[in-house]
């Protein structure tokens, strides 16, 4: 069991179930799933987090994604505070917007508006109220196990989060709303191609986690993706790329770039805010030019385009832009794979590793997972004492089986070297 200290988290989260639902802002942080309690976390250095008891850990959540330069990256803590002494928000447009804008547009050259806005969540949703808007269809297609945000057409089979909660659907959503999202297996073209015919001219759009992440890491199978932009194109539906996660994840250019397929839109987020709040949408233009004012589609936000994320967004992308940042990030993401697979064959263990760019699984299944079917014969139990084991390690990881673990600029040689070694004596 836990050895290390941990007090002053165990009373904080004590006075947290007082304070907030379950104790937390955001229901996978309680680490239910995992038979354990959060720690609560004082601050970030580079690869790590150190909780308020001043245990330190090695960090693979990296605040679910965004953190690709780690923690409290030098550069992007400065135009933070350079920027922050400007003023916060102004609720106006500001030179910044129009440079993410521009850097963004250049890894995504299918982006040509994008739109920001506040988080991933806010992304989505608006990128699918503009498809149905412009196809004049209701319907969407949206994969189980894939996540969009918590948006009530979204929340049907909808992967980690609410899979780990064991919550199907989310009471709240109005079935007439959730009515409206067809779902098909990831991975399953045949069973998107059969919802097509049975819906003929009637769907708006398909929204997919081009890789997914919020099952766990589960990549496309060879012409999955290929299929849905055939399959969208014949039936003058949009194919919408949902690279909240993915983005600046499984390439710089993300999935789009990596699989050469050219989405209507895209939703991102996560990376593009440099560790600040944020999210964006867009696409082609004759679509894009839909949103209110440009046209008739209503899309606002008090905070959307603020100076903090664009600035911080800004300064990571100028990072990211250097192609060797990128290189080591896969060179040590290599380091992991090779060093996890040989402790995998020492050990005789059939757990299927599964990994795209920086983002990675160790799925405790005996089969390669394809989809959330498969996903979910992953054993958690192990999985949840494997967790344990690491984290009494130093190793923080996903306190779930369905999540996907994320790596840095800040996790060097040193930092995986470790981690194989804690990997080697916490596998169960
Ligand atoms: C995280 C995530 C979202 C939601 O983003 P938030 O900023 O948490 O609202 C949407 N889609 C995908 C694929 C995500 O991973």
């Amino acid at each position: 069991m836990q050895s290390k200290k941990i007090t002053r988290s165990e009373e904080l989260f004590r006075q947290a179930q007082s304070l907030l639902p379950g104790g937390v802002d955001s229901p996978v942080r309680a680490f239910r799933s995992v038979d354990s309690q959060p720690l609560f976390i004082d601050r970030g250095e580079g690869a790590y987090i150190i909780d308020v008891d001043d245990n330190r850990y090695l960090d693979y959540v990296l605040s679910w994604g965004p953190l690709i330069l780690g923690h409290a990256n030098y550069d992007i803590s400065r135009v933070i505070c350079s920027t922050v002494q400007k003023g916060t928000s102004f609720g106006a447009p500001s030179p910044l917007e129009l440079e993410l804008a521009r850097r963004v547009m250049g890894f995504y050259p299918s982006m040509e508006r994008v739109r920001f806005v506040n988080s991933g969540t806010e992304a989505t949703m608006s990128a699918v109220r503009l498809a149905r808007a412009y196809t004049q269809r209701d319907y969407i297609i949206k994969f189980e196990g894939c996540y969009h945000g918590h948006a009530d057409l979204f929340l049907v089979q909808a992967g980690s989060g609410v899979a780990t909660l064991g919550l199907p659907d989310s009471p709240g959503v109005p079935a007439a709303t959730a009515n409206l999202t067809l779902i098909a297996p990831f991975n399953d073209l045949e069973a998107v191609k059969a919802i097509f015919q049975k819906y003929p001219k009637q769907v708006a759009a398909i929204i997919v986690e081009p890789v997914a992440g919020n099952m766990g890491v589960v990549p496309p199978v060879e012409g999955f993706l290929e299929g849905l932009r055939t399959v969208t194109e014949e039936n003058g539906s949009l194919l919408i790329f949902d690279e909240v996660m993915t983005g600046f994840r499984v390439h710089r250019g993300g999935a789009q770039a990596l699989y050469h397929i050219k989405p209507d839109l895209t939703t991102l987020g996560k990376v593009i805010g440099g560790g600040v709040p944020v999210g964006a949408f867009g696409g082609r233009q004759e679509i894009m030019d839909m949103i209110a004012p440009a046209g008739p589609v209503y899309q606002a936000g008090t905070f959307s385009g603020n100076p903090l994320a664009m600035a911080a967004g800004i300064e990571t992308l100028r990072i990211l832009e250097n192609p060797v940042v990128w290189e080591k990030l896969e060179a040590r993401s290599k380091q992991l794979k090779v060093g996890v697979l040989s402790i995998l064959r020492k050990k005789a263990l059939n757990y299927q590793l599964q990994s795209v760019g920086t983002m990675f699984t160790l799925f405790f299944a005996d089969n390669p997972v394809t989809n959330w079917a498969s996903a979910s014969l992953a054993n958690r139990k192990n999985y949840a004492q494997f967790f344990r084991n690491m984290l009494d390690y130093g190793v923080y990881l996903a306190p779930s089986q369905f999540e996907a673990g994320f790596l840095s600029t800040m996790h060097g040689e040193h930092e995986i070297l470790f981690t194989l070694e804690a990997i080697e004596r916490s596998i169960v």
